[in-house]
């Protein structure tokens, strides 16, 4: 897996606004398929970032997130986009899809309930709502 599969998805998208707003202010290679970086921070903090394209567990930054967490950060994903611009469309791309993926689940499934509750009479949509609204709380409750 590369470095974009391998960061949470919110991670990528921070690095995709890092790199559009060249905050990877340093890049050159380290190295077969490695690359050292010099990335800006929130603030003045600069950060020295390395990535191993093809081993993303060597991947290195010294901001605090990485070094507490040993896990991929935006300006290692960053550094990745400043060398390999395309893979961002790619994600994007893959994100758009994903969605659209979703929604077309979404209105299947909301389609095939609908006619099944057209067959209903009127009092067993009635119980059949309340029984929802019931278990929608007590889901809703659960995850407070
Ligand atoms: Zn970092």
């Amino acid at each position: 897996m590369g470095i974009v599969e391998k960061a949470p998805k919110k991670i990528v998208w921070r690095a995709i606004e890092y790199y559009k707003q060249n905050k990877v202010l340093e890049v050159y290679e380290n190295g077969k398929d490695c690359y050292s970086a010099i990335v800006a921070g929130s603030g003045k903090t600069k950060y020295d970032v390395f990535i191993d394209v093809k081993h993303p567990k060597k991947c290195t930054c010294t901001c605090p997130f990485a070094k507490e967490n040993d896990v991929i950060c935006k300006h290692m994903v960053a550094t990745f986009f400043s060398v390999k611009p395309d893979y961002i469309a790619d994600f994007e791309e893959d994100e758009w899809r994903y969605s659209e993926d979703k929604n077309y689940r979404w209105q299947k499934d909301k389609e095939r309930l609908k006619a099944f509750a057209r067959k209903m009479s009127k009092e067993e949509l009635v119980d059949e709502l309340a029984e929802c609204w019931l278990e929608l709380e007590a889901h809703r409750r659960r995850d407070i």
